[in-house]
């Protein structure tokens, strides 16, 4: 994470801005190594700064990056940002995606004329996007544990027992192994149910011959794991064995797309035209995949509307899915690393349709 700094000068000039301000939480993180809730990092060629209050200096006095010279200010951070800004004219760019329209109104009311306020792009979450090494083994921390806690709970079997009991003990379980929490809301889903792709878990009760789709997540050390799988609880009928198929069939053609240097849409229609040759175009409503980092859902995305490449060291899903109303709903998510020529799968559960009680 030392080079992090610098990467991110090098991308200042090309943005038109001599320094910035990083003031979305994840991207402070990402940038100093700071974990708590109120923290600023101004960063520039003649200044290289992150602020916070008196509850964090502790914390910040053990997280922070060396490089960054650390001031302590009043809760409403802004406030010292004229003082901690190098002397003369500049430019200042700030978060465009994450800034509200008040803060902006109140930097420009507190900083003096000689300072030009810039929005600026994503620079930080394009830097995010390409995981480092150490990045990229605390993913892979993170899927074995939640894949783990998985493979347990499936063993305890399903019938009989409600979406929202196994929602609650897979997070927990997740949690006894290690995780800070579930990366997002876990998703298990029955039935009819499953063909939401975002469903809750409800109070009801598993029955045989359902499909359930269980989508989960551990955080650890602030990054996150995603994995989908869909189990049968008892036989599920033909119907539902050939619709499973189809989209491990899909999910492997777009495991096979993802290398370095292919399109987001590319990727995407990868699976996505094995789906609509069986003619279930229509009930695969949702992109291919996501990016996973720091954050459960950022860059690059994989769909038929990305305007993103695939570049070596991304993270990313390959989840195709087939919902169909009033039915069931049956998605398949790897999550994988981007490399030259190919991806490596970092999920090791098994996605051979797993047939329990
Ligand atoms: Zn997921
Ligand atoms: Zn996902």
């Amino acid at each position: 994470m030392r080079a992090r700094p610098d990467r991110l000068l090098a991308l200042l000039t090309g943005a038109g801005v001599d320094a910035m301000l990083v003031s979305a939480l994840v991207n402070v993180r990402y940038l100093t190594g700071y974990t708590g809730s109120n923290g600023l990092a101004l960063i520039g060629a003649r200044t290289r700064t992150f602020i916070t209050d008196f509850r964090y200096v502790e914390q910040a006095a053990k997280e922070v990056h060396a490089s960054f010279a650390r001031v302590r200010a009043p809760v409403n951070l802004l406030e010292v940002i004229d003082d901690a800004l190098p002397a003369g004219e500049l430019r200042l760019g700030f978060e465009e995606a994450h800034v509200t329209v008040a803060q902006l109104r109140q930097l420009r009311e507190l900083l003096p004329e000689r300072v030009e306020l810039v929005a600026v792009g994503r620079l930080l979450e394009g830097l995010r996007a390409v995981k480092e090494p150490e990045e990229v083994q605390r993913i892979k921390a993170a899927t074995g544990l939640a894949d783990a806690a998985f493979e347990r709970l499936v063993r305890g079997g399903l019938i009989g027992r409600t979406e929202r009991e196994l929602a609650i003990e897979l997070e927990r379980d997740m949690r006894q192994r290690g995780a800070q929490r579930a990366s997002f809301e876990t998703i298990v889903a029955a039935g009819a149910h499953g063909a939401l792709p975002h469903a809750q878990p409800r109070d009801v009760e598993i029955r045989r011959g359902e499909l359930v789709v269980i989508d989960w997540g551990a955080e650890l050390d602030g990054y996150c794991s995603d994995c989908t799988r869909t189990v049968a609880a008892g036989e599920p009928g033909a119907d539902a064995r050939s619709a499973y198929e189809l989209v491990l069939e899909a999910q492997l053609a777009g495991l096979a797309a993802v290398k370095a240097g292919v399109s987001g849409r590319d990727a995407d229609a990868a699976a996505r035209d094995l789906i609509e040759a069986a003619g279930q175009g229509e009930h695969f409503g949702h992109g291919l995949g996501h990016g996973v980092g720091l954050e459960i859902h950022e860059g690059p995305r994989l769909s038929w509307s990305s305007e993103d490449d695939l570049d070596a060291g991304n993270v990313v899903t390959v989840e195709p899915g087939v919902y169909l109303p009033g039915r069931f709903g049956i998605r398949t998510e790897d999550l994988v690393v981007v490399r030259e020529g190919g991806c490596e799968v970092l999920t090791s559960v098994t996605k051979r349709l797993i047939v329990t009680d």
